[in-house]
C-alpha cells in the first residue's frame, strides 16, 4: 500500500512541490495549510492531493489534524515540517509576537507534528521526518532574530530525535535551503534581493522543485541509512 505522507504548509512555495514530488514517488499525500483557501483549492483541483487545515502552532489542532489524515487516507509514515512564516524586524522593532509568532509556528510545528505521528511510526517501525531548516539558521540573518533562532533550534530538533528513532526505523532529516523563489522572497525588498542573488555562487534563486527533490529523497526507502543529517541545498551561498 502506498504510504502516506503529511506535507504542512504543502499547498503552496516550495510546499506546494514537495507534495507534488511525493505524489509522484507513489505516495498518498494529504497537504496541510493555514488559511489561504483560494490558493489551497486551486491546488486541489489542479493536482487531485487532499488539502486539511490547521495552525502547526496549535498543538492540539496538530493532533485532530493528523488523526483525520488516519481516518480518511490511512496511518501516516512521513511528516515533512515545511509550514513557516516570517515577522522580520531589527531587534528595535520586534515584538514580543513577532517573536512569539514565528518561535510557535516555525519550531513548535516541527515538535506538534512530530509528537502526533511518532508513536504510530515507533508501532509500525518505519517512519520519515523531514524538516526544512533555512541557510539563516546555519548562518543567521540581519533582521531576523527570530526567523535564524526558530531554524537554528529545527536543525538541533532534528538531531535530538534522529538519535531517538535511530533503532526504531525511524529517520530524522532537514534540508537548509537558500533562496528560493516563492512569495516569501518575493516579499523581500528587490534592492535587498539583488544583493543577496549576487552573493549566491550560482548565480540565481533555487526552484522549489529542487528542494522537492531533496526532500523525496529522504523521504525515500532508498534513504534508510541517512538520519541526523542536514542537507543544504543553496546554490553554494553557505558552505561547511
Ligand atoms: P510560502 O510563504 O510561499 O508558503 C508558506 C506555506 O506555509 C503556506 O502553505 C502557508 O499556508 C503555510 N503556513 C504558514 N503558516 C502556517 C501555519 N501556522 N500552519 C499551517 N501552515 C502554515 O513559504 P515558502 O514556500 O517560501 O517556504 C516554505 C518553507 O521553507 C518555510 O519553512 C520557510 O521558512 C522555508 N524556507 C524558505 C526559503 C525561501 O527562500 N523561500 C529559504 C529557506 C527556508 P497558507 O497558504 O494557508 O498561508
Amino acid at each position: 500500500m502506498a504510504r502516506v505522507a503529511i506535507v504542512t504548509g504543502g499547498t503552496r512555495g516550495i510546499g506546494e512541490a514537495i507534495s507534488l514530488a511525493l505524489k509522484e514517488a507513489g505516495m498518498t499525500v494529504a497537504a496541510n495549510y493555514a488559511g489561504n483557501e483560494e490558493r489551497a483549492r486551486a491546488f486541489t483541483e489542479k493536482t487531485g492531493i487532499a488539502s486539511y487545515k490547521w495552525d502547526v502552532g496549535d498543538f492540539d489542532a496538530c493532533q485532530e489534524g493528523v488523526a483525520k489524515v488516519e481516518a480518511e487516507l490511512g496511518p501516516v509514515d512521513i511528516i515533512v515540517n515545511n509550514a513557516g512564516v516570517t515577522r522580520d524586524g531589527t531587534m528595535s522593532k520586534m515584538t514580543r509576537d513577532m517573536w512569539e509568532d514565528v518561535i510557535r509556528i516555525n519550531l513548535g510545528g516541527c515538535f506538534n507534528m512530530a509528537k502526533a505521528a511518532f508513536g504510530g511510526m515507533r508501532e509500525r517501525k518505519w517512519g520519515r521526518i523531514v524538516n526544512i531548516g533555512s541557510i539563516n539558521g546555519q548562518a543567521g540573518q540581519y533582521g531576523q532574530v527570530n526567523y535564524a533562532a526558530a531554524k537554528s533550534g529545527i536543525h538541533g530538533f532534528t538531531k535530538a530525535l534522529a538519535q531517538e528513532g535511530a533503532r526504531l526505523g525511524i529517520t530524522v532529516n532537514a534540508i537548509a535551503p537558500g533562496y528560493i523563489d516563492t512569495d516569501m522572497v518575493a516579499a523581500v525588498p528587490s534592492e535587498v534581493l539583488e544583493k543577496i542573488v549576487a552573493r549566491i555562487p550560482v548565480g540565481r534563486l533555487g526552484q522549489a522543485s529542487e528542494i522537492a527533490r531533496g526532500v523525496a529523497f529522504l523521504c525515500s526507502e532508498d534513504a534508510g541509512f541517512v538520519t541526523g543529517s542536514t542537507l543544504s541545498i543553496n546554490g553554494g551561498q553557505h558552505m561547511y
